[in-house]
């Protein structure tokens, strides 16, 4: 995939999300905590009777210009009330390494949520944790919105196949998108396969290359817009 000059910001055309907010800087990151606030004490799932194990877990202020979007928190996540904290985790920063990012600077920079931010618990199978449903994805919208709007960010980065919903046809294969980019809303889109252990797609050589050119996506957008 050619990149073509990054543009710092611009239009926002065709949103994927809705996103119109045209206040100040300051009125924007206080309507952020604000936000943030109300999203910590939401029990909107369990009150749905939805078994979550966890209180919500984002991370991240208003000056982010890079929003990653996770699927949900899992069981370490739940543990210690960060974002990417398991194994997953360090498979996500040993690969944003590779596009020029340490973890604690990703961490301090960029905004990081998630399409429902509770622990879901558990998988019936024993294996990996519960897909969330339909139902709880539709309860966390309205935060991931308002999340996207605020914050504002020039490039998102979707991990793993729920997030790639928001943005991809759910019937495309992640061969199809892994490796390349899309400008969206005036915003770069750059997906990521899922890190999880469960999903060993990211092994298979030839994916290994398609992630390889996510990676290097992601460092050239990092240099040209100073991420
Ligand atoms: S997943 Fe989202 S909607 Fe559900 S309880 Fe947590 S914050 Fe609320």
């Amino acid at each position: 995939m050619a990149l073509e000059p990054v543009e710092d910001r611009g239009p926002r055309a065709n949103p994927p999300l809705s996103c119109a907010v045209d206040e100040g800087a300051e009125v924007r990151a206080a309507q952020l905590a604000a936000l943030q606030a109300k999203i910590r004490t939401c029990r909107a799932c369990a009150e749905a009777g939805y078994p979550i194990g966890s209180t919500p877990i984002i991370s991240g202020t208003a000056g982010a210009r890079l929003m990653l979007i996770g699927q949900a928190p899992g069981k370490v996540e739940e543990r210690v009330h960060r974002p990417f904290a398991g194994s997953a985790g360090r498979r996500l920063f040993t690969w944003l390494a590779q596009a020029g990012w340490e973890e604690e600077q990703f961490r301090a920079r960029h905004y990081m949520t998630a399409v429902t931010k509770c622990f879901p618990g558990k998988g019936s199978n024993g294996r990996g944790d519960r897909v969330p449903s339909a139902v709880e994805q539709a309860l966390c919208r309205p935060f991931l919105e308002r999340e996207l709007a605020l914050v504002d960010p020039a490039v998102i980065v979707p991990v793993g196949r729920l997030a790639l919903g928001l943005f991809y046809d759910r019937s495309t294969p992640l061969e199809a998108i892994i490796g390349t980019a899309k400008r969206e809303g005036g915003r770069w889109i750059v997906p990521l396969p899922h890190p999880s252990g469960a999903s060993p797609w990211y092994n298979r050589p030839e994916n290994r290359e398609r992630l390889h050119q996510a990676l290097a996506i992601l460092r050239r957008l990092r240099q040209e817009l100073g991420l």
